[in-house]
């Protein structure tokens, strides 16, 4: 397995594409759709002896520009496959309906969050240079979750993740050492995958996303291949700290709420992250959003219109969050 890194200044930082050569030529992910990317991927196939025209398949991990955005026009020039997780699938595809019933959802979470007037603007002009880098539409072969399919005589297996997306799937596979994934932007080596903001169609994004992390360590995986940066050695351990951050995260919540007293999701999200800047505007307050909504599930706040309030002065954060030990 080769990886092809792609440049990506406008997400999670550089995208990887993993290249998967034999008889069939299979890539995992396709990159942002940007002139330069496209020639960074076209230059890393052409280091391989490769061309977009002999790819056979491409798996997506998920629907994100940055992941599935060259995606149809490498399918134009190769007729390859495109597999993507069904929840995901019509969002790849284009389909018109799906995507403006998505952007619909945007503009009810803007309102939801109390977003004011001028970061509003800024993100919505952001979003609007954003939906260039979608790419072409695709022809896509939805899949669910246990779907496998033989890789040049390797089983890949579907593991559907969600939280960060609602389609968000790993391929596991079994490498040299033991089992490996592809995991897109399940777990990332560096930063947190954003929870709450990343896919608005996504109900209770947090507790989703804590059972997907419980998932992966049960998974027990040797490797992990992300989505971005470098690959992940000790991926269930990394699981284990993203799940440490995110209980740390709601501890913060829940300073910000005893702090001032009831606010809105904007308001939280300003006193965790300050002033925000592009796609940050959307992933700040769905973050906060995300955690907000998990207290108010579990009846520690209480929701009045925009505004969240503690119901309960000494939350229990740990009893929020599932008790794992670690097997290394
Ligand atoms: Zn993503
Ligand atoms: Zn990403």
């Amino acid at each position: 397995m080769k990886r092809i890194q792609l440049g990506n200044t406008v997400f999670e930082g550089k995208n990887d594409v993993y290249l998967l050569d034999g008889d069939r030529t299979v890539l995992v992910d396709a990159g942002v759709a940007l002139p330069d990317v496209r020639e960074q991927l076209r230059d890393g196939l052409a280091a391989h002896d490769l061309t977009a025209a002999d790819i056979d398949d491409i798996f997506l991990t998920h629907w994100h520009h940055d992941h599935a955005g060259l995606a149809g026009e490498l399918q134009a020039e190769s007729g390859a496959t495109v597999h993507v997780h069904e929840d995901d699938a019509a969002l790849v595809a284009g389909d018109e309906t799906v995507v403006s019933a998505h952007s619909d959802l945007l503009l009810d979470a803007l309102g939801d969050w109390n977003m004011p007037e001028g970061p509003r603007e800024e993100l919505l002009d952001f979003l609007d240079f954003h939906d260039e880098l979608a790419g072409e539409d695709v022809d896509v072969t939805p899949f669910v979750d246990g779907d496998t399919f033989d890789v040049n005589g390797q089983t890949f297996e579907a593991v559907h993740l969600p939280g960060h997306a609602a389609g968000l799937a790993a391929f596991g596979f079994d490498g040299d050492e033991g089992r490996e994934a592809f995991v897109g932007d399940a777990i990332l080596p560096k930063y947190t995958p954003n929870v709450g903001g990343a896919d608005l169609r996504v109900d209770s994004p947090l507790a989703q996303y804590v059972d997907s992390l419980l998932r992966l360590v049960e998974m027990d995986l040797e490797r992990a291949w992300p989505g971005h940066r470098d690959v992940i050695d000790e991926p269930a351990a990394r699981a284990l700290t993203i799940l440490d951050h995110h209980r740390e995260r709601t501890e913060n919540v829940v300073g910000v709420l005893e702090e001032h007293g009831s606010c809105d999701t904007w308001t939280v999200s300003a006193h965790l992250f300050g002033e925000l800047e592009n796609i940050h505007i959307l992933h700040g307050p769905g973050e906060a959003y995300a955690h907000l909504d998990h207290l108010a599930h579990h009846g520690v706040v209480e929701r009045d219109g925009h505004e969240y309030e503690l119901t309960d002065e000494n939350v229990d954060v740990d009893a929020l969050f599932p008790v794992v030990e670690s097997r290394s």
